[in-house]
């Protein structure tokens, strides 16, 4: 972990690293520009496992389960223009969690095939995969969510990291459609 803190957060002035337990890592930047600066130019990998990154607050507790609010990054493929102002980004990923930044490229749009953004999500929900969008102008059109890496949640054993095959269903013959598809969440622009 040191190693790799030295080799991509080489923006960041030498923060201190302090391991607390099982996969859990503190780090102490030495100013909230550095922080900043490594938690928004993420995610971040280390041998392909992903490393979830939650700015620490009074009331992070250690001893509570794996938290269930994760900082997500988010992107909107071909969003139309009219949709990019912060106002409508943030309206648009409210549908999903609680947005926190639009990534450098989106806030300048300097490129413009998707935008995106970080946005906690509560994981232990179904992640929408689309969501229906009113524009400014009234039309109505359904845009496309992708995430770019998102936790697994066992909906058995209510943890997050893996995923347990559902129990099979006894005394049924033939399989019904378990996964109803459900209307994509709304939001509505004004
Ligand atoms: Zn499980």
């Amino acid at each position: 972990m040191r190693r790799f803190v030295s080799q991509n957060w080489a923006q960041a002035a030498n923060p201190d690293l302090y391991l607390h337990d099982e996969g859990y890592y503190m780090i102490k930047f030495q100013t909230i520009e550095d922080l900043n600066a490594v938690y928004y130019s993420g995610p971040y990998s280390i041998n392909n496992r992903p490393i979830i990154l939650k700015p620490w607050t009074p009331e992070f507790d250690f001893n509570t389960e794996f938290p269930t609010e994760i900082p997500l990054w988010v992107k909107f493929p071909n969003l139309p223009m009219n949709c990019w102002s912060s106002n409508s980004l943030s309206r648009i990923a409210s549908v999903i969690g609680t947005p926190i930044f639009a990534d450098e490229c989106t806030s300048k749009q300097t490129r413009i095939s998707y935008a995106r953004m970080l946005v906690e999500v509560n994981v232990t929900r179904e992640l929408p995969e689309a969501i229906t969008v009113l524009d400014p102008n009234g039309r109505q059109f359904t845009q496309e969510v992708i995430f770019d890496w998102k936790p697994e949640f066992c909906q058995l054993c209510q943890v997050v990291g893996h995923k347990c095959p559902p129990p099979p269903k006894a005394g049924t013959q033939n399989h019904a459609p378990q996964e109803r598809r459900r209307e994509p969440r709304k939001v509505t622009m004004e």
